[in-house]
């Protein structure tokens, strides 16, 4: 029946105002449609994710024959955050350490929790006092299972007894005392599931690209994983003790594998968590690695890259004259989430950057470190040096 209305006699009109209620409706279906669709759309966010390369200055970690655990880790992570800011516009990438220094377990944690990380991924080595025992391990925070695994926890806990306030910072656990750790059956990691999934991603590609022994995805009660808020996981890479796994770690091509693997890891796990779709990067030449070449084939020239202090990280904005600033110069601040974080001595040249560093830590910013940038882009400090040959 056609719908009448009282300004409307005639059946020419009728016609012309169901035409027009049909083309209302149909404008209706579309942005109900694209209404549906962009519901459907995989929610995106932006990620921060924390790279930790365990020990580090007057800590050695693991020592082998040939090498030192910190330096190793340092080399796999950096190359790791390179292999995800490569990749990745939308994920700021956090290192507790891109310099060789020491950064207290407790320390490590919150960085990460400071930073609103979505990810904490901690690197070391492994170590045993025979030579035999080979292959790479990834652990969740948890209570020991295993001897075993509370021993190797409690090698990495040892870090501790270098800091100068260890009885505070860790609710009194001595890190040699197998029976405090039953602290730990209070303790619950809340991110058990996430934590497991990232480690076994992780393991995944270690099987695919790196090929050492799988000894397996565990839990231990590991000081630097437990007080961080969000999905974390340890990975002993190889044995620092075990002569072939010491020649893949110190290779430029043992420690690129490793870091693609942990790359790729992290594609494979956001993609589980965003329900996005991204295809990791090919790996890349080894050679490019290593950080100490600067004919990498990179058309970036040392005009580009500036080395900056961080220097802290306020909820607030203080003008670059307030006092707590006195005698800083170039004081600026970055947005990032809920934070500002604060900048200072922007400068070109690498050793002049580091005195500002000192500077900076001399002011009572005893945890500040360097950045740098090309052409406004934060890429990790070895890479600066590299392109710029400082
Ligand atoms: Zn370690």
């Amino acid at each position: 029946m056609p719908i009448r209305y009282t300004f409307v006699s005639d059946q020419q009109g009728t016609k012309i105002v169901n035409s027009a209620m049909k083309r209302i409706f149909f404008i209706i279906l579309v942005m109900l449609i694209s209404c549906a669709a962009f519901a459907q759309a995989p929610y995106q966010k932006s990620w921060v994710v924390v790279l930790d390369a365990g020990h580090g200055g007057k800590d050695p970690g693991a020592v082998g024959k040939r090498s030192h655990e910190k330096d190793i880790a340092l080399n796999i992570v950096l190359k790791t955050g390179e292999y995800i800011q490569k990749h990745f516009k939308d994920v700021e990438i956090v290192y507790t350490r891109s310099t060789d220094r020491f950064v207290e377990l407790y320390r490590r944690a919150e960085i990460a929790n400071q930073a609103n990380a979505d990810l904490f991924i901690s690197v070391h080595c492994n170590a045993n006092s025979r030579t035999s025992p080979n292959g790479t391990e990834v652990f969740v925070m948890g209570l020991n299972k295993t001897e075993a695994n509370l021993q190797v926890a409690i090698k990495e806990n040892n870090s501790v007894l270098l800091e100068d306030d260890h009885t505070e910072n860790y609710d009194g656990i001595d890190p040699n005392s197998s029976e405090a750790y039953i602290t730990f059956s209070l303790y619950t990691n809340m991110h058990l599931d996430l934590s497991l999934l990232m480690a076994q991603k992780t393991m995944e590609a270690f099987n695919t690209h790196v090929k050492r022994a799988d000894r397996g995805i565990k839990q231990a009660p590991f000081f630097v994983l437990y007080k961080t808020t969000m999905p974390s996981i340890l990975i002993e890479t190889a044995f620092i003790s075990n002569y072939e796994d010491e020649t893949y770690l110190m290779s430029a091509e043992g420690q690129n594998s490793m870091a693609y693997s942990i790359y790729k890891a992290f594609v494979e796990y956001r993609n589980s968590v965003d329900g996005s779709n991204y295809q990791p990067m090919q790996m890349g030449n080894a050679s490019q690695s290593t950080g100490s070449s600067s004919s990498s084939g990179t058309s970036a020239s040392a005009e580009d890259i500036v080395f900056k202090v961080q220097f802290a990280s306020f909820k607030e904005i203080f003008s670059a004259d307030d006092p707590r600033f006195s005698g800083m110069t170039d004081v600026h601040y970055v947005k990032d989430g809920s934070y500002f974080k604060y900048m200072c001595g922007t400068n070109a040249s690498y050793s002049k950057a580091k005195e500002e560093l000192t500077k900076a830590q001399s002011n009572g910013y005893k945890d500040a470190f360097l950045v740098a940038y090309q052409n406004g882009k934060r890429i990790s400090v070895s890479e600066a040096r590299r392109i710029s040959g400082q």
